[in-house]
């Protein structure tokens, strides 16, 4: 399969003017996570990662399966009120207003190279808010890795240029 081919395009959700890219329609095609984790895999070895960390929710189905064939591990950030404190928490800014993301306090992370996977990299907030959280545990970011980029929004702009930023595919 070419996995692609599969993501569905949705005019304004969640909101009028927002092209959405749905990936589920991928995962849910017998070869899809197994295709597009083999791809992951390959951009992320080389970083020589030993966490992958991930926001929520479409992270998580990529960030589980990396993990497990990379034999590291897998921290989970996560939207408010879904992780028992302590939490360490970090606010980033959306078109309007904030949003937060929350880690575990504690985690096993400092001096540990963390590599950051997400679905889709459109602003930049949700992973840069990621980093922070990284690095507030004392980990370091090697790298930034996503199934698609939406390169018109500009993300990488937002992530630190010392640290690499790959995408399977650029739309
Ligand atoms: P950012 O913080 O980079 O603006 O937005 C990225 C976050 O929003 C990711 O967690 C991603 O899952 C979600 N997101 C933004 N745009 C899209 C989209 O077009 N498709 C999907 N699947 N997720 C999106």
């Amino acid at each position: 399969m070419q996995w692609l081919q599969y993501v569905r395009e949705i005019p304004d959700f969640p909101e009028p003017g927002v092209l959405f890219r749905d990936i589920l329609p991928v995962l849910a095609h017998p070869d899809g996570l197994a295709e597009i984790v083999q791809e992951l895999e390959a951009l992320i070895r080389p970083w020589q990662p030993e966490v992958i960390m991930a926001p929520e929710a479409r992270g998580f189905l990529l960030a589980g399966p990396l993990a497990f064939s990379l034999n590291v591990g897998l921290v989970a950030v996560r939207k408010p009120g879904k992780l028992p404190a302590p939490v360490i928490d970090e606010a980033y800014t959306l078109e309007y207003g904030e949003n937060h993301l929350q880690m575990e306090a504690g985690l096993p992370l400092a001096g540990k190279r963390v590599v950051i996977v997400d679905d889709v990299l459109a602003t930049g907030g949700t992973v840069a808010a990621a980093a922070r959280l990284a690095h507030r545990a004392g980990a370091e970011v090697v790298g930034f890795a996503f199934l698609i980029e939406l390169v018109s929004l500009q993300g990488r702009s937002r992530l630190s240029s010392e640290v690499p930023v790959g995408a399977l595919t650029a739309l």
